[in-house]
């Protein structure tokens, strides 16, 4: 019977790291990080998901800035929104809630924010920046992943590590974070052949493909370390339900740990925002960063432990 790594007490560990965090550099020197959240149109899930973030940034005792902007807000007038913010000295980070309207230009519009102030971690230089090995703003859902994989299993060096699913926003950056960590990392997509046998070696498996319960336990190796990234609302018996990409009813007999869906990787990602929103602070101040996340972690130590010992 597997482990089931809780996400939703993790991310209140880390919110709480963060809070006190906040707290001692506000008394210490007079500031307080900011973030800026920008929605174009109504979508919503986007106003749901962007409500969340602002709540969760002034429960922390930073400050949220909101920008909701109407559905026919030009790419121009985004653009210039950007630039005000990136020189605007009380906004640390600024977050561009995706998807963005058709007439506009996403990528322009990602690389148009300050990198430092990038906190999603999409913007081309922190793409390099992560891909080289380098000190970047780390995208929030796999650096939970990261979080919670070494906290579970301390060191990850050497581990066989499958990837499935090779987006920008999560599969591409986890692979690079889990080949940064050291291990042996494999990438799966929708034209790969025999995924059940690159399943079956996996000693670390991270799923975000959007299908539901597509990983059968029978694929996965006994005591593997299973985070799953997806979230499908499906109807089962008359109801809706979210489920993820692996069966997690059966997955869990036979992995080692294994996060749920939901509350497991979903709320990691809006506490690791509110991470990267407080080291863009310290890195703007010249403040020593909360702690540091450049794959340099003590190996074997939980990133919890580590945490708390940093503050
Ligand atoms: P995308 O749709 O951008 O990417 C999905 C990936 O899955 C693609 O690379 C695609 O391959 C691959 N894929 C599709 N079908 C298969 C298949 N049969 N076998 C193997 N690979 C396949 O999705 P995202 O990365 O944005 O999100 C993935 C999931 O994670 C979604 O359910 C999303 O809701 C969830 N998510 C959850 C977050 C959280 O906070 N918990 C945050 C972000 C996403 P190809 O490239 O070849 O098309």
């Amino acid at each position: 019977m597997a482990t089931i790594i809780d996400g939703k007490a993790f991310a209140s560990n880390l919110r709480q790291f963060i809070h006190a965090q906040v707290a001692q550099i506000k008394e210490k020197h007079g500031k307080i990080p900011g973030l800026a959240t920008i929605l174009v149109g109504e979508d919503p899930a986007s106003q749901v998901y962007v409500r969340s973030k602002a709540k969760q940034t002034t429960e922390v005792g930073m400050a949220s800035f909101k920008y909701a902007l109407d559905a026919g807000t030009s790419e121009k007038e985004l653009l210039k929104l950007l630039a005000d913010l990136n020189a605007n000295d009380e906004i640390h980070g600024i977050l561009v809630q995706l998807p963005l309207p058709r007439h506009i230009n996403a990528e322009k519009v990602i690389n148009a924010i300050d990198p430092r102030k990038d906190v999603d971690g999409f913007h081309v230089s922190n793409v390099g920046l992560l891909g080289s090995g380098q000190k970047a703003m780390l995208p929030c859902t796999p650096l939970g992943c990261m979080m919670m994989l070494r906290d579970h299993l301390g060191s990850l060096r050497g581990k066989n590590a499958l990837v499935v699913g090779r987006s920008n926003i999560v599969g591409k950056p986890m692979a690079q974070m889990l080949l940064a960590d050291d291990c042996t990392v494999t990438i799966a997509h929708r034209y790969t052949e025999g995924l059940a046998d690159h399943v079956k070696r996996a000693d670390i498996l991270v799923v975000a493909v959007g299908r539901p319960e597509m990983i059968p336990a029978e694929w996965i190796k006994p005591g593997a370390a299973v985070i799953d990234v997806g979230i499908n609302r499906i109807e089962r018996g008359g109801q809706i339900r979210l489920v993820g990409d692996v069966d997690f009813a059966s997955a869990k007999e036979v992995a080692g740990a294994i996060t749920p869906v939901p509350g497991g990787v979903g709320p990691m990602t809006i506490a690791c925002l509110l991470f990267n929103t407080l080291t863009a602070f310290c890195r703007t101040m010249g403040l020593p960063e909360p702690v540091d996340m450049g794959f340099s972690l003590v190996e074997g130590v939980g990133i919890v432990q580590e945490l708390k010992r940093a503050s």
